[in-house]
């Protein structure tokens, strides 16, 4: 077609340098076993840590909510399409957090894009963490505030950064639960250098939320952090607490600049009711659902030391994400498609998702798995390890 043919080159290159992504069609609900182009496969790629996504009790409170608010929100929240149900939830989440007051957004992305953008501008600065998800480094690039990241985890790094910056507002932001290497921030000592430089702390917890805490809150209760330390909290509702959507959660001023100032929270649809009304249903098994969360740690131990037997290198993950480093890409690609025949479903995660020369098998385990389950992984797991030879 006329004007696209630099489009066509571009895609060109981006098969020959084997990076060209396809999507799969699932055909079946989410969980351990799931049907993808017309077969049945062992899933470990989804989010649904706690097996939450097809649950009966969120299926139930998700069909008795679109009897009364019917389908779609129909408008944004700041026009008629706040619910009573979106409100109800905001208020759980709230109290779920410890935190005066919580915004629900529709994404996880917008909810980050508009977080970081109604907090900081051109004058100020942002400190990212150089493995922060996609949605973070767009935030913080959008703003047109100095952008700066420091190294992975590293507190130094952090310091010196902030120490050399005299910026009137300055955000420091960062995963809780980095999601493509499973590995926890160190946000206590994060807090006090941030605090002593008088910088803002935002943590995005979207895979602790639901995984980490006695009750599932994430970060902030694995560490105990407060809100003086941690002022802006965002998590996401379509991993762990298995619907969608997402929330930020902090100070009764934060709030209220989120609904006055956040682009991407004003101008959009509301979430529909109904899905606010089944996470109202999903929060309350989020939060007795300490026997999901040691289930969890028991095939997470299960899935280490089989993989560590194999050889396999792992990273430094206590969380359900447990990729497997791999390297090349078209080996990570390979070892994907030979698990695909056994039968077992695991994405290979390639550049420029993750830095060059570090592509991994991500792996994904759920409190819905079986341990007969984790043995069958590490089985295929097993007999797809000559493609790395
Ligand atoms: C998934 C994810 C998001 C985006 O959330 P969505 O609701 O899927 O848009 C943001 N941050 C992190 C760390 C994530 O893993």
């Amino acid at each position: 077609m006329a004007g696209f043919d630099g489009l066509a080159q571009t895609l060109a290159e981006r098969q020959q340098q084997h990076l060209y992504r396809h999507r799969r069609v699932l055909e079946s609900a989410q969980g351990p076993e799931v049907q993808v182009d017309g077969k049945r496969y062992l899933g470990f790629c989804s989010n649904d840590y706690l097996g939450l996504a097809n649950r009966k009790e969120l299926r139930d409170a998700f069909k008795r909510a679109a009897d009364r608010f019917g389908v779609g929100s129909g408008a944004s929240h700041l026009v008629n399409g706040h619910s009573a149900l979106h409100h109800e939830l905001e208020e759980a989440l709230a109290e779920f957090t410890g935190r005066p007051r919580v915004l629900l957004f529709s994404t996880g992305y917008m909810a980050n894009l508009g977080a970081v953008n109604a907090l900081i501008g051109k004058a100020d600065a942002v400190f990212e963490d150089r493995l922060n998800h996609a949605s973070l480094l767009d935030a913080g690039l959008l703003s047109g505030a100095r952008f700066q990241r420091y190294l992975h985890s590293d507190v130094d790094s952090l310091e010196n950064k902030l120490k050399h910056n005299d910026s009137p507002r300055q955000l420091v932001v960062t995963d809780g639960v980095f999601s493509m290497d499973g590995d926890i921030a160190p946000l206590p000592e994060l807090c006090r250098v941030a605090q002593q430089q008088g910088a803002w702390v935002m943590v995005d917890d979207a895979h602790g939320f639901g995984c980490l805490g006695e009750t599932g809150a994430g970060c902030i209760e694995h560490f105990q952090l407060d809100q003086q330390q941690v002022p802006v909290l965002m998590g996401t509702l379509g991993k762990a607490f298995g619907t969608s959507g997402a929330f930020v959660a902090g100070s009764e001023t934060l709030i209220e600049t989120l609904i006055q100032f956040a682009r991407p929270y004003i101008y959009t649809t509301a979430i529909p009711p109904a899905v606010a009304g089944a996470t109202l249903a999903s929060l309350k098994l989020v939060r007795e659902g300490g026997h999901l969360r040691e289930k969890l740690q028991q095939l997470i131990k299960q899935f280490r030391t089989g993989a560590q037997q194999l050889g396999l290198e792992l990273m430094d993950s206590p969380t359900p994400i447990q990729p497997i480093l791999i390297g090349d890409s078209d080996k990570a690609m390979a070892m994907s498609q030979a698990l695909e025949e056994q039968g077992v479903f695991v994405g290979a995660i390639r550049p420029p998702t993750v830095p060059a020369g570090s592509a991994r098998l991500r792996v994904t385990l759920s409190a819905a798995h079986s341990t007969e389950q984790v043995d069958q992984l590490l089985d295929a797991l097993d007999n797809s390890r000559k493609v790395l030879a």
